[in-house]
């Protein structure tokens, strides 16, 4: 158990020069968590939210209660890009001043809507699922702010703090976990995530091998020295990262061999296989997002050559 202090109704000190601030999502994952640390009389922001005027406000108020003066960050690092934790970056760069990071391997360019669609399309995307893509049609994520800068180098000084920055692909590609060995804090970014669930997507062309990097991620991960663990979207927790990972590991690798167990000798679409696979689990595929978390299973399984894909993009046992 930890003991978090109030400062403001959705920000908590966890320990001395540490906060953290709780933001508003739009979707069904309800909230995120954006880190502040203090030292030296120096803010830094880990991770900032949506760029929602909800969020932006939420954000603004819990600031202001920490006591970090108007354009007084002097840095804002983002864990990786995905919306819910770099989204308002250029917002927060820009009333609250400061440098801004991302780990060098972060992608910069994200496929367009036209570039999803044709990507799903030659997945075998069909139906209910193709015709929701057809009308989202959401161009993602949101600009960074001018003058990013990549995350260079293992260790990152604050004041001081010093972290240890360990970058965690899988998840997203540059996702960086920042670890303090002094005060034993792991600031764990999307890296294990409650409840347990697929959390990786494999989205165009390119990407090697997603979900096989998060396997070697998430074990480095557990074996990481630290006790207080601060996660992108759960209250933070003593105890250290390993039994979470390893949690994590076993969800990963029993979900892989489930969609394997969905691959047969006639070749089938990636949309097939995730149509089989949810009715497999007692439901059924309604949505893109689906098949890109099936299809990173496909694409780790087609590396370690237990299936293939032919030509014609279809998947078979080898
Ligand atoms: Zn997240």
């Amino acid at each position: 158990m930890i003991c978090e202090r109030t400062v403001a109704e959705n920000a908590w000190q966890v320990e001395e020069g540490l906060y953290r601030v709780l933001l508003p999502l739009p979707w069904s994952v309800p909230f995120v968590n954006a880190y502040v640390v203090k030292s030296d009389g120096q803010y830094m922001l880990v991770d900032c939210g949506v760029g929602t005027e909800t969020s932006l406000r939420a954000l603004g108020r819990a600031l202001k209660a920490i006591g970090v003066p108007p354009r007084g960050l002097s840095l804002l690092l983002l864990t990786h890009r995905h919306p819910d934790h770099a989204g308002a970056a250029r917002a927060v760069h820009e009333h609250w001043g400061g440098r801004v990071l991302l780990h060098g391997a972060a992608r910069r360019t994200y496929p367009s809507s036209a570039e999803m669609l044709s990507w799903a399309v030659e997945e075998g995307l069909v139906g209910e699922a193709l015709e929701r893509l057809r009308r989202e049609r959401r161009e993602w994520p949101e600009p960074l702010p001018e003058g990013l800068e990549p995350l260079a180098g293992d260790t990152l000084r604050f004041g001081a703090v010093t972290f240890d920055v360990v970058h965690a692909p899988g998840h997203c590609s540059g996702q960086v976990l920042l670890h303090e060995r002094n005060r034993g804090w792991l600031l764990s970014a999307d890296q294990i995530l409650t409840p347990l669930a697929a959390n990786v997507w494999y989205q165009a062309q390119g990407e090697g091998d997603p979900l096989g990097e998060y396997l070697e991620s998430l074990e480095a991960t557990a074996r990481i020295a630290a006790d207080l663990v601060l996660p992108g979207h759960a209250a933070p927790w003593r105890g250290g990262p390993a039994q979470g990972a390893q949690q994590m590991l076993s969800f990963q690798r029993d979900y892989i061999e489930r969609v394997a167990a969905c691959v047969d000798a006639a070749p089938q679409t990636a949309w097939q296989v995730t149509e089989r696979f949810a009715a497999s689990q007692g439901g059924r595929a309604t949505d893109a997002s689906e098949l890109a978390e099936v299809l990173a299973a496909l694409v780790h399984l087609g590396e370690t050559g237990r299936i293939q894909r032919t030509e014609e993009r279809r998947w078979i046992r080898s």
